[in-house]
């Protein structure tokens, strides 16, 4: 990592760790490795991200996608048909000195090569037992995608729903690899959640929905807040095409380390349907009314990551700037997704300005995610605010109560205005 992004990276993970949006899971015992809680702003960012995905898939008129929720565990023939019990795993070297384990591809360059074992293959699957009774029988494996879920539900969604080809079915939630070298943050960890869509469509129609879901997943990066810059298109090559996949282009980010994947889209063709469907033994075809006949439909995959976006968003929206010879740092989050949206900020602890701080925190949380701070300075209480990304603060001073009229501040801007309460709603509705 060059300096001044490694300068940047290590601010954008201490912000995140001090102002309540990750934290080192079981800190009070020394963290685990790799691990990460996350707090009530990463929930709030988290929840944004995942709704914002959620309508933004789902505002075209002209197909349907269904969500679904799936178990994380499943049954282990599930892993046997899509192929991860027998492909799923990385090639492992140890280094015989120390003991330490890396993925034959990154092994670090102070190492040396002839202290190496040979490599091995490592499953990255989580392996646990279910039931009281520990034998071959009882392995079961924690998900580590949540595609397979939907596959295995697609005759569920297909019949109980009406569905007709093309449509989707989404899934978001955690999956767990058994990472050999998880780190950088949040980037990859062992524990991660996903956002994925499986998109059943006729195989004809396979290169236009493919292009489809590449230009509306890249435009929806962009519809959040990442810059165009910090986005590119990244078609894989022959030899790394996942064994289900006759094309893949992955949509990347330029994290502070580089370029790397935040999304994949993929063609999985048949592959998982037809796996399924001779593991199980039941018809997984749709029947279509145009041609009269069973087709197995072709997939197309968006599988997107979540706490892995959101990380590219913190990095993305991370700015410093000099405003009077001091350095103010901002998230520059929009306002759709910012964690809270406005802090409503009584200049003293006076009753009566608390009083008329709860009144305007009433008149607006039902329509905005709202926040009163009332410690420590003015000063400290915006630069906190610019910290957590807060686009607009409220101020309400002295005059308020004269005057009925507060200082709304802009966070990028930092211009002030003063607005009436009876208008502050409108005020927030017609921005
Ligand atoms: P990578 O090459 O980075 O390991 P992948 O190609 O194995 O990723 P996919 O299987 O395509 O990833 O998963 C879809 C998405 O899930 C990825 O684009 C990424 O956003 C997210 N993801 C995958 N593995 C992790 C992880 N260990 N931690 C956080 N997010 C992850």
């Amino acid at each position: 990592m060059e300096e001044t992004n490694k300068e940047v990276f290590e601010k954008v993970v201490k912000i995140a760790q001090s102002r309540g949006f990750v934290f080192n899971a079981s800190s009070i015992y020394g963290g685990l490795r790799s691990s990460y809680d996350y707090g009530p702003l990463g929930v709030l960012l988290k929840n944004n991200i995942s709704n914002n995905w959620w309508k933004d898939i789902n505002n075209d008129n002209e197909i349907t996608i269904y969500p679904v929720d799936t178990a994380i565990i499943q049954s282990s023939e599930v892993w046997k048909a899509s192929g991860h019990l027998a492909e799923f795993s990385d090639p492992m070297v140890d280094h015989k000195p120390t003991g330490q384990r890396f993925r034959a591809d990154q092994v670090p360059d102070d190492i040396n090569k002839e202290d190496l074992t040979e490599p091995r293959q490592f499953n990255l699957m989580f392996e646990t037992n279910i039931g009281p009774v520990q034998n071959e029988n009882s392995t079961v494996y924690l998900r580590p995608e949540t595609a397979q879920g939907i596959f295995v539900n697609f005759e569920n969604v297909l019949r109980t729903m009406r569905a007709k080809v093309p449509f989707g079915i989404a899934n978001i939630g955690k999956s767990f690899r058994n990472e050999i070298t998880p780190g950088q943050f949040i980037f990859r960890t062992r524990e991660f959640e996903q956002m994925e869509i499986e998109f059943f469509c006729k195989q004809e129609d396979q290169g236009e929905w493919f292009n489809y879901w590449v230009n509306k997943r890249m435009e929806w990066y962009k519809n959040i807040g990442i810059p165009d810059s910090s986005l590119r298109l990244r078609e894989h090559e022959n030899n790394e095409l996942a064994h289900y996949a006759s094309k893949t282009v992955d949509i990347e980010f330029l994290y502070p380390w580089g370029w790397g994947e935040l999304e994949g889209i993929a063609n999985r063709g048949t592959f998982d349907l037809s796996s399924h469907e001779k593991e199980s033994g039941k018809d997984l075809t749709y029947f279509d009314p145009l041609s009269n006949e069973k087709i197995t439909p072709t997939v197309i995959e968006p599988a997107g990551g979540l706490t892995r976006t959101l990380f590219a968003l913190l990095c993305s929206s991370y700015d410093e700037e000099e405003v009077n010879d001091s350095v103010r740092t901002v998230f520059r989050f929009q306002f759709n997704i910012a964690p809270i949206q406005i802090g409503i900020l009584p200049l003293s602890k006076k009753d009566e300005l608390i009083e008329v701080s709860e009144k305007v925190n009433t008149l607006l949380r039902s329509n905005y995610r709202t926040e009163i701070d009332i410690t420590q300075s003015i000063g400290k209480r915006y630069r906190r605010q610019d910290e957590i990304g807060t686009p607009y603060c409220i101020t309400i001073d002295f005059e308020t109560l004269e005057d009925n009229s507060v200082t709304i501040r802009n966070r990028d801007s930092m211009i002030q205005e003063r607005v009436s309460i009876d208008n502050l709603l409108s005020y927030f509705i017609d921005l």
